[in-house]
């Protein structure tokens, strides 16, 4: 066994970030400034959108993309139960309700069946998110969402760099939100991005995330700027810092290079792991679509082990290999269960998911060693615990 314990997640900082870093504090700008413009910019480009919209959590991007195509108070909005709070928790920031829906049972995306019957007058908006990097059925679901009037706010929080339909993630919904939280494909620490082609939804959204002042507001302290300024709407102090996007900047130059390992790495835990009865491994994607794998979600066959989930990560971790759980189902969660009144029979797949997955540990900072050791422990844990 290894003497050094593989944590879930280490990031790639290299020494380009870490001068960056340092050659803005230098600069005197910390704040929004050059750095998160230049950030947006070259997002945009990589993206292949027409704005790109920086700012400091995918949930603030979230928020406000929400918010920039008018959900308010009552509205409904339908979104996974397989996902993080984060994508629930802004719909109720405006005052409108989460709508959960079942994923499907391999890639554990929302299913794009339970979209109509969870339809009412007040539904405005859907949520889909592309659970560990893997694009949704986004032709049905944009086909749905046309026919019934919907927004399309895509959650692509795992899904940077991803293709559907040979599209970039970041081009296809009405608008993208992206995050740069330290666990993410890319980081900036804590940070996030929303793209879109509406430039009045771009604008909004830049004016909502530094207090509803009129446009340009971080300008006033340039050379350029102006003391004068408006508040047109009580908006929200969402801006990135100059600082944060002096890491994004070089993080995104490396986000092919990341992802070219960690689609090697997926490669390598396919191969060691297809033939293991007891496991589901995540489907590989369809022709013309690329999977970001941010995540690799394994599905433990439980009743075929004579372990649990839980039992199974305790023991990758007595073997030196760091896990987690995507996701705990919003809809077993006291908050969600409580207020919008859901049991887990509601969510059959998701309910029964919950049950049998494992994130093992994917990333660019890992070496090839370390994924054969995975492999290696996973199936020796199997074949011990095989009932
Ligand atoms: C990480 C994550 C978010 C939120 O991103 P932050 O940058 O941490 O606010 C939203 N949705 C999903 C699915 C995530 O995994």
């Amino acid at each position: 066994m290894r003497n050094h314990f593989l944590p879930f997640h280490v990031p790639t900082i290299g020494e380009e970030e870490v001068q960056e870093v340092v050659a803005t504090l230098r600069s005197g700008w910390l704040t929004t400034g050059p750095r998160v413009k230049q950030f947006e910019q070259e997002f945009a480009h990589y993206i292949g959108c027409q704005q790109a919209v920086a700012v400091n959590s995918g949930t603030a991007a979230l928020h406000l993309a929400l918010e920039a195509v008018g959900i308010a108070e009552g509205d409904e909005v339908l979104l996974p139960t397989m996902t993080f709070t984060a994508t629930a928790e802004v719909v109720t920031y405006l005052k409108a309700r989460p709508v959960l829906l079942d994923c499907q049972p391999d890639t554990l995306n929302l299913d794009p069946e339970q979209i109509e019957r969870a339809l009412t007058p007040k539904t405005r908006a859907i949520i889909p998110v592309h659970m560990g990097g893997r694009p949704c059925e986004m032709d049905r679901i944009l086909d749905i969402a046309r026919h019934y009037r919907l927004k399309v706010i895509e959650d692509a929080a795992h899904a940077l760099p991803a293709r559907y339909c040979d599209r970039m993630v970041g081009t296809i919904g009405d608008i993208t939100c992206f995050s740069f939280y330290a666990t993410k494909t890319i980081t900036t620490g804590e940070g996030g991005m929303a793209t879109t082609d509406n430039p009045e939804w771009a604008e909004r959204m830049r004016i909502m995330s530094l207090h509803g002042i009129s446009k340009d507001a971080w300008k006033r302290y340039t050379a350029e700027g102006s003391w004068y300024y408006e508040v047109l709407f009580p908006g929200y102090k969402y801006n990135l810092t100059d600082l944060a996007a002096a890491i994004g900047i070089h993080q995104l130059r490396k986000c092919e290079h990341f992802w070219n390992v960690r689609q090697r790495y997926a490669a390598l835990y396919h191969e060691g792991l297809q033939d293991v009865a007891e496991l589901t491994l995540p489907p590989l994607p369809p022709a013309g679509q690329q999977h970001a794998w941010h995540l690799y979600i394994v599905q433990l066959h439980v009743e075929q082990l004579r372990i649990t989930r839980n039992q199974f990560i305790t023991l990758l971790k007595e073997r030196q290999i760091g896990t987690s759980v995507h996701f705990i189902p919003l809809h077993l969660h006291p908050y969600y269960r409580d207020t919008l009144g859901y049991r887990a029979a509601d969510f059959p797949q998701a309910s029964a998911a919950f049950e049998r997955i494992v994130s093992l540990p994917l990333y660019p900072q890992m070496t090839e060693a370390d994924v054969t050791y995975v492999i290696d422990t996973v199936r020796s844990l199997v074949r011990h615990y095989r009932r």
